[in-house]
């Protein structure tokens, strides 16, 4: 079920000072995608979770889920959280410890008027869904925590939701754990065709769980795409920078090539992207990604995109060496393959590749 958002803000007051968490958000989520809040802390994430869930009341704007309204301060309407149907996982899972996994699974059917027999088979088809079949009886505290993650999704379908909800559900799992459990998650996810919202500060989680992301700053939203559209070709700077590592060299567009712009810059004219159609004469940056700084060889010096430069630093860190690159006033952050040989004080020739690096407003 899609979720709309219009005009939603949130104010919050603090030693007399007023704390703006949401500014006049507006927002699609479309159905049956899983779609990420994504932006660093105090954004406004775990706010706007909220409000969708109703565990908060904006001061203004309306939230509809599914069509219906559920939240609107002009029209005076609240569904309270229970009555929306939604399914939530927190970053603690909430999962209780004096409680079986039977049971804590089961506790969201517990209050409504439902029989046994049917909550055992709603619980042994949520818990069959996360591959947890036969673990009903396993104390909630005999589990490890990429299971406990599992047990806290299976209670959050348990009630079968139109929209499941997730508040960084993996940050309390160590790094490979959490690679691991996001795989399963969105293979989880994409099977039951259900509208997810997930709150992550984590760039890279993003990029690997999510079908559209929405990046936040500052109480709003400044960007939603696909992942590839926001990590290869973004319309905003701060989004760019977040979203990735990054080198941003300021300049000058002088000539536009079709859906490409020559950027004058302090290291020479560097031809890239133009999807913002930035005209000529503007103050512009050229993002260039670590990994898309190509080695080039000798032979190409002079050609279009390719300059001479200086490793400065280079650090191995096993699948590859990150460096930086002097050319001039400019350092650029790259990424070389293991493979290469090359010590620190090497000039070398790096090349950038137009189709994969683009020019953002300033
Ligand atoms: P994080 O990733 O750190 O959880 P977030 O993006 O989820 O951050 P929110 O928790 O939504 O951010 O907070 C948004 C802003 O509102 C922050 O400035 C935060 O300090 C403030 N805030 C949140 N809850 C309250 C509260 N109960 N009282 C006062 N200020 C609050």
């Amino acid at each position: 079920m899609e979720i709309h958002i219009k005009g939603l803000t949130r104010d919050y007051y603090s030693e007399g000072k007023r704390i703006r968490a949401l500014d006049n958000v507006d927002l699609e989520i479309p159905a049956n995608r899983i779609f990420t809040l994504l932006g660093p802390s105090g954004c406004g994430k775990t706010t706007l979770l909220r409000c969708i869930v109703g565990l908060e009341s904006p001061d203004a704007g309306e939230i509809a889920i599914g069509g219906e309204i559920v939240w609107s301060k002009e029209k005076g309407i609240f569904v309270p959280p229970e009555k929306r149907g939604l399914g939530m996982v927190f970053q603690t899972y909430a999962i209780w410890p004096h409680m079986n996994v039977f049971n804590n699974v089961a506790f969201p059917l517990q209050s409504r008027n439902i029989s046994k027999d049917e909550i055992r088979k709603s619980v042994a088809k949520a818990l069959s869904f996360v591959q947890l079949d036969g673990f009903e009886k396993r104390p909630a505290t005999k589990l490890s925590g990429g299971q406990q993650q599992r047990v806290a999704l299976a209670r959050a379908l348990v009630a079968e939701p139109k929209v499941i909800l997730f508040d960084e559900p993996l940050s309390n799992l160590d790094a490979k754990l959490r690679e691991e459990t996001r795989k399963e998650l969105r293979s989880f996810l994409t099977k039951l065709q259900i509208t997810a919202v997930y709150v992550t500060h984590d760039r890279i989680e993003a990029l690997a769980l999510s079908d559209l992301i929405a990046v936040m700053r500052s109480g709003g939203i400044v960007e939603v795409g696909d992942p590839k559209k926001i990590y290869f070709n973004s319309d905003d700077r701060f989004v760019a920078d977040f979203i990735g590592r990054a080198n941003l060299i300021k300049g000058k567009v002088s000539v536009l090539e079709g859906s490409h712009a020559v950027i004058d810059t302090g290291i020479g004219p560097i031809i890239g992207l133009n999807s913002h159609d930035i005209p000529v004469g503007t103050e512009a940056m050229l993002c260039v990604r670590p990994e898309f700084i190509n080695l080039a060889a000798t032979d190409e010096a002079g050609k279009r995109n390719t300059f001479l430069g200086k490793m400065e630093t280079l650090i191995f860190i096993g699948e590859a060496y990150e460096g930086e690159i002097r050319i001039g006033d400019t350092l650029l952050t790259t990424t070389i393959p293991p493979t290469v040989n090359i010590v620190e004080g090497d000039d070398i020739y790096i090349s950038f590749d137009s189709d994969h690096c683009f020019l953002l407003g300033v």
